[in-house]
C-alpha cells in the first residue's frame, strides 16, 4: 500500500490490519513524531517482542505502545507496588514516572541486584498494572539541572500530551503541494562566529537548524539572529533543530517561545539538559550583575516543555516532506550533525554544527556516512591556512611537562577551563597521568560550574566513546571525579588552596571573564613560581586575552565591588590541542570525505578570512571546481 502518498487514515488503518485481535488496541494518536497505539492488554505486547517492530518496518514510520489510561494504575499506587519488588541493597535513589512514554524510570547503585528472577518479576507485576519499566545507574548525585528537567517535564504532563498531539498531527498532515524546492536563508551565523540559525524551507515546511546569539558584540542588530529580514511568522516554522547546547547556537531558542512559538525543539537528551543548563546559569549571571536578559525563566521552561529528544542515528519525520537523523559530531557531550532527507528522495542536505574530525578522550571523531548528500552546510572555525593545531598526545605532553615544571618549583598550577567539554577532557587526562605516576599527587582542586556539567556527563554515557562509556556503565566508575579530586564549593574553602602546598586548580570560566577562576587568578598572580595555562581560545577583549597578550597589570573588581590592582609576575602560557573544533587540516579530510557525493556546499560559522580560505581551499584542492560559496547574513541560496 502507498503509505507515502496516502492519507493518514489509511497509515492507521494499515496499523490495525497488522494486530491481532488480541492485541487489544483501543485508539492510535499521532505524538511527536511517534505513533502511539493505546491497547488494554501491555502484556500481549511484552511476550511478543516482534509485533511493533514489524509494523515499524512496514511503514517507516516510529510506533510506541503503552497501556490504556484505563488500565494503568495511579503513580502512587504503582510506585508502592513497584517499591517491595527492589532490594534494599541496589541502593534506589529514584522512581521516575513519565506518563507520557507510560514509563517508569528506576535509579540504582547498583543495577546488577535488578536483573535475572528480580527484573522479570518486576516486570511482569508492572506490565499488570499498566507501565513499562526501564534501570538507571546511577553514578554521582543527581546534577540539580537533571532534577530541575524532570520536575518541569513532570509538572507539566497533561499540557505536554496535548502539545505532542498538536505536533503529531501537523506532522502527519497530507501533503498538499506537489511544487518542488529548497531554499537555504542564512539569518545569522554566517561569514561569522555567533548567532547561529539557518531556515530551511520548501513550498510546504519551514525548518530552522539553530538559533543561536552573538555574546561578543554589544549592538542589539549584530546580536540576534535577523529573523526581520524575512518576517517570518513564527507560526509557520515546523520545527527547530539544535546541534548542540552552546549559547551560539542555542541562546534565541527562548526568545521564539517569548514571541509566540509553539512547535518543538528537536535535539539530542544531554543537549537538552546541557542547553538548560547554560540557559539557568546566564540567567543567574544576569541577574547577580543587576542585569535584565532577553528571556526569563519562564521561557526556558517552553523551551523545556516543546523539547523532543532524538537518540543518535534514528530517523524521524518532522514536516509532511522531511525527516531527520542526527549523528555525533564530536564536539561537546550530546552535539550532533543535522541529516535532512527533503521530499522522498527530492534532496538529502547535512549542516555539520560544530564538530572534531578527530579523536578525543570524550568522543569518536564527526560522523561523515550518509547514504545521500546533495549539499554540505560546514563550519570554518578553524579554517585559516594556520589553524593547524598539535596532535592530541603532543598536546598533553606538553600540559603534564607544564605542569610538573611548576609543581617542582612548589608552584601552583591555574588551568581555566569552559565548563562544558574542554573540562572533562582535562580532568581525564591529569587522571590518567596521576595513576601513572607522570605526575606528582599534589592535590587537585576544582570549582565552578564544571562540577555540574561534569555531573551530566555521566547521565548520558551512551553519548561518550567506548571507552568511557564502559567505564561507567559496566565497571560503575567516575572517570572524571575521582576521591583525588576536591570540589570547592564556598569561596570561603579557596582559603585552603591558598595556604597549601603546590597543587593543580581547574576553575571556570575559561577566558577569566566571570566565575571562580578569575578569584584564583587573581590571588596567584603575583608570586612568580605559579602559573596559568589557558587550554582554550581567549576572545580578543576578554581578561584571559590580556593576560596571554602580556599584560602586566591588571584590574579587577573584587566581591565588594572594589577595584584591585594586580601585578602580574607568575607564568601564563597557552597550549593548544584541546579543542573541541577540527583545526583546518581536519576540516579538509571530512569534507573529502563528501567528495563524491555532494554537489554543493556552504561555509559558515568562520570569521572572515578563515570562511574565505576554506571555501577556496574546498574549491582548489578538493573539487577542483567552484562548488563552495560563503553566505552573508540575510542571503537565501537556492539548493534545488
Ligand atoms: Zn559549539
Amino acid at each position: 500500500m502507498g503509505i507515502e502518498e496516502g492519507k493518514l487514515s489509511s497509515v492507521i488503518s494499515e496499523i490495525f490490519q497488522r494486530l491481532p485481535p488480541e492485541a487489544q488496541v483501543s485508539r492510535i494518536e499521532f505524538e511527536g513524531p511517534k505513533i502511539a497505539l493505546y491497547t488494554k492488554n501491555l502484556k500481549f505486547f511484552m511476550q511478543n517482542p516482534n509485533v511493533i517492530p514489524s509494523i515499524v518496518s512496514a511503514i517507516k514510520k516510529h510506533v510506541v505502545v503503552k497501556a490504556d489510561e484505563s488500565e494503568r494504575k495511579e503513580e502512587e499506587e504503582a510506585r508502592e507496588e513497584i517499591s517491595r519488588l527492589i532490594p534494599k541493597e541496589a541502593g534506589v535513589s529514584g522512581i521516575i514516572f513519565d506518563g507520557i512514554q507510560g514509563e517508569i524510570l528506576i535509579e540504582v547503585k547498583d543495577p546488577s541486584l535488578l536483573e535475572g528472577e528480580v527484573r522479570s518479576k518486576i516486570d511482569e507485576v508492572a506490565q499488570e498494572i499498566g507501565w513499562k519499566v526501564k534501570v538507571r545507574r546511577v553514578i554521582y548525585h543527581n546534577p540539580q539541572t537533571y532534577e530541575f528537567l524532570v520536575h518541569t517535564l513532570k509538572s507539566y504532563e497533561e499540557e505536554r500530551l496535548l502539545l505532542l498531539r498538536d505536533i503529531g498531527n501537523r506532522i502527519f498532515r497530507d501533503r498538499i503541494i506537489s511544487k518542488k524546492d529548497v531554499l537555504v536563508t542564512f539569518l545569522g551565523g554566517a561569514d561569522e562566529v555567533g548567532r547561529s540559525a539557518i531556515l530551511v524551507a520548501t513550498p510546504e515546511s519551514k525548518i530552522m537548524l539553530d538559533c543561536g546569539v552573538n555574546l561578543g558584540v554589544s549592538s542589539m542588530a549584530d546580536m540576534f539572529p535577523r529573523l526581520d529580514l524575512i518576517n517570518l511568522i513564527l507560526e509557520d516554522l515546523d520545527a527547530v533543530v539544535l546541534s548542540h547546547a552552546h549559547l551560539d547556537h542555542s541562546g534565541f531558542i527562548p526568545v521564539l517561545f517569548k514571541y509566540g512559538y509553539e512547535g518543538p525543539v528537536y535535539c539530542t537528551e544531554p543537549t537538552l539538559t546541557l542547553t538548560t543548563l547554560l540557559l539557568t546559569d546566564a540567567l543567574k549571571v544576569a541577574e547577580s550583575e543587576g542585569k535584565q536578559l532577553y528571556y526569563d525563566t519562564s521561557h526556558v521552561k517552553d523551551f523545556i516543555k516543546h523539547c523532543i529528544t532524538l537518540p543518535y542515528s534514528s530517523v524521524t519525520d518532522i514536516a509532511p516532506d522531511v525527516k531527520l537523523t542526527l549523528t555525533n559530531a564530536g564536539h561537546i557531550l550530546g552535539s550532533a550533525t543535522i541529516h535532512l532527507h527533503i521530499g522522498q528522495g527530492l534532496f538529502n542536505l547535512v549542516y555539520t554544527g560544530d564538530y572534531k574530525f578527530g579523536k578525543s578522550r570524550l568522543f569518536q571523531p564527526a560522523n561523515y556516512i550518509y547514504p545521500r548528500v546533495e549539499a554540505l552546510i560546514t563550519e570554518s572555525t578553524y579554517g585559516g591556512k594556520d589553524d593547524i593545531m598539535p596532535s592530541r598526545e603532543e598536546a598533553e605532553d606538553k600540559l603534564i611537562n607544564s605542569i610538573n615544571e611548576t609543581i617542582n618549583q612548589g608552584g601552583k598550577v591555574l588551568i581555566p577551563v569552559p565548563a562544558v567539554g574542554r573540562a572533562q577532557e582535562i580532568l581525564l587526562v591529569l587522571n590518567e597521568y596521576i595513576s601513572q605516576k607522570k605526575l606528582p599527587e599534589v592535590p587537585v582542586y576544582i570549582e565552578g560550574m564544571l562540577t555540574e556539567a561534569t555531573s551530566i556527563h555521566l547521565l548520558y554515557p551512551e553519548f561518550l566513546n567506548k571507552e568511557i562509556k564502559d567505564r561507567i556503565i559496566f565497571q560503575g566508575e567516575n572517570p572524571f571525579i575521582t576521591e583525588r579530586y576536591t570540589i570547592i564549593s564556598h569561596p570561603k574553602d579557596r582559603e585552603e588552596v591558598f595556604r597549601g602546598g603546590p597543587s593543580i586548580i581547574l576553575a571556570t570560566s575559561g577566558m577569566l571573564e566571570g566565575g571562580p577562576s578569575v578569584a584564583y587568578f587573581s590571588e596567584l598572580a603575583e608570586d612568580p613560581k605559579n602559573k596559568t595555562i589557558f587550554v582554550s581560545y581567549q576572545v580578543a577583549g576578554t581578561l584571559g586575552r590580556r593576560v596571554l597578550d602580556g599584560s602586566k597589570q591588571i584590574n579587577i573588581m573584587d566581591s565588594n565591588g572594589k577595584i584591585k590592582v594586580i601585578n602580574v609576575n607568575s607564568k601564563v602560557e597557552k597550549i593548544d590541542g584541546f579543542s573541541g573544533h577540527s583545526d583546518y587540516n581536519q576540516l579538509l579530510s571530512y569534507i573529502s570525505k563528501f567528495k563524491n557525493k555532494v554537489q554543493k556546499i556552504i561555509v559558515v560559522h568562520g570569521e572572515d578570512s578563515k570562511a574565505r580560505n576554506l571555501n577556496e581551499s574546498i574549491n582548489r584542492f578538493i573539487f577542483k571546481r567552484n562548488i563552495s560559496e560563503v553566505p552573508r547574513v540575510g542571503e537565501t541560496i537556492k539548493l534545488y
